[in-house]
């Protein structure tokens, strides 16, 4: 169990419903807010780069950092594409005064949630629909049609999995949804506790 030193905001939704467009939303306006910068083994995308979105590593370093403990949380993403939470992210954003924010899966979520309890609060951002998240992952255009199937299918099963969470957001309208979620947010981080 971390010594836990500030709160945690943990955002979870299907790939392609919205959840790193709203987290960056809340980033822009919240400065007490930091984005906590998970470990994987994917490749980066685009003009994704080694310590802003994501460490990238290889999987023997990612397995050898399992076994050393560092991870708070970790799951197998997709086959052969893990991804994990690093405990030191945590500590460091909690020594710079800010509470942290988490963007990770479903799974990951629930997990983050049950050691975070109270100091932390969950959203799940669900898309309009199955056929809108679709278009959705079709639009962003950085995964080709074999690993879209692969999200689609993922993402049916995480939406049974939303009751689990504090918050359900359904983000149609998107300036409605990042209003809606940084209201929730505000109000949580203002709490006493
Ligand atoms: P995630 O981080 O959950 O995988 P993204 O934030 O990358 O999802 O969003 C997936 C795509 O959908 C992006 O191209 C984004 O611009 C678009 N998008 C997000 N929210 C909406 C919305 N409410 N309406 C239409 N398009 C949206
Ligand atoms: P992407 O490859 O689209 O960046 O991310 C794929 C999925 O992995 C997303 O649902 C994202 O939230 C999730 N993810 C990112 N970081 C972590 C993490 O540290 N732990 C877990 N469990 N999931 C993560």
């Amino acid at each position: 169990m971390p010594v836990i030193k500030g709160k945690a905001v943990i955002i979870s939704a299907p790939s392609g419903a919205g959840k790193s467009t709203i987290s960056n939303y809340l980033l822009k306006k919240s400065n007490k807010l930091e984005f906590s910068i998970s470990a994987t083994t994917r490749k980066p995308r685009g003009m994704e780069e080694n310590g802003v979105e994501y460490y990238f590593l290889s999987i023997p370093d990612f397995k050898r950092k399992i076994k050393n403990g560092e991870f708070i949380e970790w799951e197998e993403v997709y086959k052969g594409q893990y991804y994990g939470t690093l405990k030191s992210e945590m500590d460091r954003i909690w020594a710079n005064g800010r509470h942290v924010l988490f963007d990770v899966d479903v799974k990951g979520g629930i997990s983050l949630k049950k050691i975070f309890g109270n100091k932390s609060i969950s959203i799940f951002i669900m898309p309009p629909s199955p056929e809108e998240l679709e278009k959705r992952l079709i639009k962003r255009a950085s995964d080709d049609p074999e690993k879209i199937k692969m999200r689609l299918k993922k993402a049916s099963k995480e939406m049974k999995l939303a009751n689990q969470f504090d918050n359900i957001l359904i983000n149609n309208i998107l300036e409605k949804a990042e209003e809606e979620v940084f209201n929730i947010v505000s109000s949580f981080l203002s709490q006493e506790n």
